[in-house]
């Protein structure tokens, strides 16, 4: 089984020909709300691809929080052990879209940064229960840092989706199996400005030397490449019409979570992964966009 640990978000999608200037009141086009949150948005991903996957998380006493645990049900994923939080509101995310399909984000983290140690303590018998322990940025890093550990404990492989990218500690690193950062996130995490191909090597090196067992870099419609301390291999992406790049990163990791839990090799799960992230970009929103298994089985480019 597959266990997350991570966000939940309401995307709430505010579509415009252009932007407000500050203290202007415009009449938009159109208004969508849409489930997102890196954490949730890979375990609906995986569901969807046929993973046994249960999450943990937090979100509020409101309706958003029930319409985000109901849409992950719906997918498949166990929610029996996302939390509602007493204090915090449910994460949101408001995201205006212009006519030139430019946004502008503003996130409010809510129950998501009230996930803590007892999220973890409280359900040591799901990691028990687990193969693969998948975690991002969007809950507090000493949670995520604590889950980590618990989990090389209890005899998992990790893998963390490093997003939105943080300097990583040692006592963070040490415990990853695999790291997926995009390029953005390779540069934060590895302090390396990366200008081309080689240098995307080279930063990925450098985690390696501090640790990380193993990466797979994503790069966009460039594909992505995968590393660790002896083999280093490039894949390409699959050519499609990219409408709406939202989650390919999250679909992406899905994708390789499931195909590794089936047993298939990294070469296999990577393609498999690329076929996730292509059919992703071709629609709109987060949860929205995430295709089903028979969708991959029958991808033709
Ligand atoms: P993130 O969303 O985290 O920035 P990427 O944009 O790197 O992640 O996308 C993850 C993966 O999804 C890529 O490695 C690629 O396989 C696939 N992908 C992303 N954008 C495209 C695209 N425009 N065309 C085809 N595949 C894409």
């Amino acid at each position: 089984d597959i266990l997350v640990i991570g966000s939940l978000n309401m995307d709430l999608v505010t579509v415009t020909n252009r932007m407000p200037t500050v203290g202007e009141t415009i009449i938009g086009k159109r208004f969508d709300q849409i489930p997102g949150g890196k954490g949730a948005n890979q375990a609906a991903a995986m569901a969807r691809l046929n993973g046994n996957v249960t999450m943990i998380g937090r979100v509020g006493e409101d309706l958003f929080g029930k319409a985000l645990i109901e849409s992950l049900k719906k997918d498949g994923v166990n929610v029996n052990f996302i939390k509602e939080d007493k204090k915090l509101s449910t994460g949101i995310a408001t995201i205006t879209v212009d006519g030139d399909g430019n946004n502008s984000i503003i996130v409010i983290p809510g129950a998501n940064y009230g996930v803590d140690k007892d999220d973890i303590d409280e359900n040591i018998n799901l990691f028990n229960k687990s193969k693969i322990v998948l975690s991002q940025l969007e809950i507090p890093i000493d949670t995520v840092e604590y889950c980590l550990k618990i989990a090389k404990e209890n005899g998992n492989y990790t893998i963390l989706n490093p997003a939105p990218a943080k300097v990583l500690s040692y006592n963070l690193i040490k415990n990853i199996d695999l790291l997926t950062p995009n390029e953005t996130e390779l540069e934060i995490i590895s302090g390396m400005k990366i200008n081309n191909f080689d240098d995307v090597i080279k930063a990925s090196k450098l985690l390696i030397d501090k640790g990380v067992k193993e990466l797979i870099v994503t790069l966009g419609s460039e594909g992505s490449l995968y590393i660790n301390k002896d083999i280093e291999k490039k894949f390409n992406a699959y050519k499609v019409d990219a409408v709406d790049t939202t989650a390919a990163g999250d679909s992406f990791n899905g994708g390789i979570v499931v195909s590794v839990i089936e047993g298939k090799s990294m070469d296999e799960a990577i393609d498999f992964a690329s076929k996730v992230g292509a059919l992703t970009v071709m629609k709109e929103g987060a949860q929205s966009s995430l295709p089903y298994r028979d969708e991959i089985d029958n991808f033709k480019e």
